[in-house]
């Protein structure tokens, strides 16, 4: 088939972050775009719900001051970004000698942190963060975040608070996460204390899924939602298989659904080896877990750290949330809000409201963050970029934020970038 008879300039697969930005992009330079989402909401890993009259953000909720292409596109579609300074100390140090609340790091914690940090800080000056598994300091993909633990000595109780927030950011165990995926982030946020502290400092004020919701409103009809594409045919033009049997047609296609989602369609000529071994980099869904507080409650702390289900949990306005990693085995609900309303010096029902939500219910979206293994960066790094024929492939786990937000709009970006270019050729 030619080209000139394609449907559409390019059909983009998944509504997520990445895939909108790549379509929105791909709209405001003039191309005609479809866009094909297997749920029934747009968004992906952003879903904003209400409890109690206050916005509660199931997925994605923080953005950084680096994150300047996710901040350029939310206030380029009108929505409000705004600081957040409640967010921060006294912490809840939660261990199992006791709970305490203290603004200070607990014993031996600020001293065994400024020995881990300013060693990693070093090891990330030689890593380059735009394709970090190349040059000397990819050799540090061999080694975990746990190893430089050891190599600093750091105590049981430092691990016991960093490996929690690394699962958080990660989803995966100081002791099985590569050292190079640390140090990328470091690099890339400008040194281990803004990556720690710059990470969190501003949110949407219309939510997180506003961005996504905005986007889709601007493409309106050029959105289907409930279409899964479940095969992929190149022959001169890109034919993309979706519900019922439908079929679209375009002359280029950007595929924006994780590689670990349940949902992977089927490509002929089949995904090229390379391509087709990302599917051992997986990442497993998370839980978060909400209350309200009742009114007049003013807890001593604003932040959780540490506990046995609930790793972190935050006090925002009357509204607490907390973060469970997908180590965490199977909790169930009643356990997962007694543990979050204990945090905060309260029992389940004295909570005005509370929520529970899984993205295991979510599988399209294939789990929450990505965490690199060692040698998984060295290994399948080149080709997180790669494309296959008149397919370009986009997504956050592709980009230099691997778990931000502000990478899955970077990818969508540079994705629809590429596909300008082709078409102009
Ligand atoms: C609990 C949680 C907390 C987070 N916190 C933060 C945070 O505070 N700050 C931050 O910056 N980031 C955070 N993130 C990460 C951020 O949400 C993601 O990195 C980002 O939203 C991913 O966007 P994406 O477009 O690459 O993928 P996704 O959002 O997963 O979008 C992919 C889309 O593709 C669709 N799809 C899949 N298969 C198919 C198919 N076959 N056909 C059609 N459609 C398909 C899916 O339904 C989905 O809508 C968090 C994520 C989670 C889960």
């Amino acid at each position: 088939m030619s080209d000139a008879a394609a449907q559409f300039s390019v059909a983009v697969v998944g509504a997520g972050l990445a895939g909108l930005s790549a379509a929105i992009h791909l709209q405001r330079a003039g191309v005609e775009v479809v866009v094909l989402e297997a749920a029934d909401r747009v968004g992906g890993r952003t879903l904003t719900r209400s409890l109690d009259g206050q916005l509660i953000e199931c997925g994605a909720e923080w953005l950084g001051p680096r994150h300047v292409r996710l901040r350029r596109l939310a206030r380029s579609l009108g929505l409000r970004i705004e600081p957040v300074r409640q967010l921060g100390r006294p912490v809840l140090w939660r261990e199992s000698a006791g709970d305490r609340v203290s603004r200070a790091f607990p014993p031996g914690m600020r001293v065994d942190m400024v020995r881990a940090l300013g060693r990693a800080g070093r090891l990330a000056r030689t890593i380059d963060p735009s394709a970090p598994w190349t040059g000397p300091g990819a050799a540090h993909d061999l080694r975990t975040v746990g190893d430089l633990f050891d190599a600093v000595d750091v105590s049981e109780r430092t691990r016991h608070y960093v490996g929690a927030m690394m699962e958080m950011l990660s989803g995966t165990p100081t002791d099985q996460l590569s050292l190079l995926h640390l140090l990328w982030w470091i690099r890339r946020a400008g040194g281990p204390v803004r990556a720690f502290r710059g990470s969190f400092d501003a949110h949407i004020v219309e939510g997180t899924q506003a961005v996504a919701n905005a986007i889709a409103e601007r493409l309106d009809r050029a959105v289907v939602v409930e279409s899964p594409v479940t095969h992929i045919a190149q022959d001169g033009v890109v034919a993309l298989t979706a519900a019922d049997d439908r079929t679209y047609t375009a002359r280029r296609a950007i595929i924006a659904a994780p590689w670990h989602g349940s949902l992977q369609p089927t490509y002929d000529p089949p995904l090229p080896a390379a391509l087709a071994r990302l599917d051992e980099l997986r990442s497993g869904p998370g839980i978060k877990v909400f209350g309200t507080l009742p009114d007049g409650h003013r807890p001593s702390h604003r932040i959780a750290l540490g506990g046995p289900l609930v790793k972190g949990a935050w006090l925002l306005g009357q509204r607490v949330t907390g973060y469970v990693p997908p180590t965490v085995e199977a909790p169930d609900d009643a356990a997962l809000v007694t543990e979050l309303a204990s945090a905060f010096g309260l029992r389940p029902e004295q909570l005005r409201g509370s929520a529970v939500f899984r993205w295991s219910g979510q599988p399209a979206a294939g789990g929450c963050d990505i965490g690199f293994r060692p040698g998984q960066l060295t290994r399948h790094g080149a080709t997180l970029s790669a494309s296959h024929g008149l397919v370009e492939f986009a997504g956050v786990e592709r980009s230099s934020w691997p778990n931000n937000m502000e990478g899955a709009v970077e990818s969508g970006q540079a994705a629809a970038a590429r596909v300008l270019s082709a078409l102009q050729r």
